[in-house]
């Protein structure tokens, strides 16, 4: 065993240069309010994807990108034999996003890569760094795009002829910017995957702890909802020939509410988009179009609510003379992350002393795709308010500091376990 291999408890990362780092990638995209708009396969992306192939090649790194556009940066270990240990995030952004969802875990991953070059470490199985594809969905309307490709969740062509709102497929702005790889979009085999994310949520700053040590990601059920009653003038139509789908609607929405309320914290239901028909001030709505989706850490759970929401939705939509159509759009099961990973995320956070709570993702993250093919885990740092998807998403610099650190300890770690 070398040197290097045993004295990690004085190995540190460069906080300042971290936080240099992440500050100059949100130049690129920089909005007057202190967000970052990085749509994904623009030339905005493109430009920090350049710099991330850059940065990489100048740390000695071998960069690859394979047929989505997922970009792969080698640094190789002793043993050629071993697979590689991944870490990563992804680049892009929402339309008026943060400097740091995703941002945060492909520049850790720069980070932990620069330092062990400093420290003069070669690990004995290779670590890659990941820069996936369209996280965010919000261009082509696709979210987990790159990594579902990768996981063989979404079928390539398909994703290829995806279009965003001028008319440009998934294929043509690969081109357009030069990242349609070589490689072939799918999964290799890989040791474990890491990625380190802020939570977007509350928890972490509500508790003041410094460390999330993600478990798994929740379930999830999603519906299309569409309420049919009748359009009548507003004016002439008295409540018992009322065929009121908005009134109907409503009534669902409440009880969207009330099923995720009697789940405690842990409930999460929402009614994101309504479209109302005909709209009309003067006309009580004959049709309603809307979104439901439920949420919870427990796939048993989701369950029970999907039961009890059909059935309850039904009933009211009977007693208010309404017809009731609803499609369930795609149930998700709960993805648990591994428990040796996730072992070494909280030997990591002990090691270093910081205050940790465990957790359960209540957003999608790549790290749940590449969960299915490779042992993987996350980890957690908190930001301001909770916010995210905004531009005033904001995390201190010790948190990105501490993040990165326990993403080094368990990448370093996993790459020099006995196999
Ligand atoms: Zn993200």
């Amino acid at each position: 065993m070398s040197a290097s291999k045993t004295a990690q408890t004085n190995q540190r990362i460069d906080g300042k240069r971290l936080w240099d780092s992440l500050m100059g990638f949100a130049t690129i995209g920089a909005t007057p309010k202190g967000g970052v708009r990085r749509l994904t396969l623009t030339e905005v992306d493109k430009r920090a994807r350049d710099r991330f192939r850059a940065e990489c090649e100048a740390l000695g790194l071998t960069v690859r990108v394979d047929a989505i556009g997922n970009m792969f940066a080698r640094r190789p270990g002793r043993d050629p034999n071993r697979l590689p240990v991944l870490m990563g995030s992804h680049l892009d952004s929402q339309p008026s996003g943060g400097k740091f969802d995703g941002a945060l875990g492909v520049i850790a991953g720069l980070e932990v890569m620069r330092s062990l070059n400093d420290l003069g470490i070669t690990t004995d199985a290779p670590i890659e760094l990941v820069n996936w594809t369209d996280e965010e969905g919000s261009r082509f309307g696709h979210s987990l795009m790159g990594s579902g490709v990768w996981a063989g969740i979404y079928a390539l062509d398909k994703v290829y002829a995806l279009t965003d709102t001028e008319g440009a497929t998934v294929a043509s702005a690969l081109d357009a910017i030069g990242y349609r790889g070589t490689a072939a979009a799918q999964a290799f085999p890989a040791d474990a995957y890491f990625e380190l994310h802020i939570e977007q949520g509350p928890i972490l700053e509500r508790e003041a702890k410094r460390i999330g040590i993600v478990t798994g990601a929740q379930a999830q059920v999603w519906y299309d909802a569409v309420t049919i009653g009748q359009d009548s003038h507003a004016g002439t139509t008295p409540p018992s020939t009322r065929k009121d789908a908005l009134v109907c609607a409503a009534r669902i929405i409440d009880l969207v509410d009330r099923l995720m309320r009697a789940r405690g914290e842990d409930g999460r239901g929402t009614v994101g988009q309504l479209l109302v028909f005909p709209n009309s001030r003067n006309v009580v709505p004959g049709e309603v179009r809307f979104s439901v989706e439920f949420r919870h850490p427990d796939e048993a759970e989701v369950g029970r609510i999907d039961a009890e929401f059909t059935q309850q939705a039904q009933a009211i939509a009977d007693a208010s003379g309404v017809k009731l159509a609803l499609t369930t759009l795609f149930r998700i099961p709960a993805q648990p992350f591994d428990a040796s990973c996730i072992d070494l995320v909280r030997q990591g956070a002990a090691k270093l002393g910081y205050s940790t709570r465990e957790i359960v993702s209540g957003a999608g993250h790549d790290a749940v795709y590449v969960a299915r093919h490779v042992p993987t885990a996350m980890i957690f740092t908190p930001c301001k308010d909770g916010l995210s998807h905004n531009e005033l998403e904001s995390i201190e610099p010790e948190e990105a500091e501490a993040g990165c650190q326990v993403l080094f300890e368990a990448v370093v770690a996993r790459a020099n376990r006995t196999v």
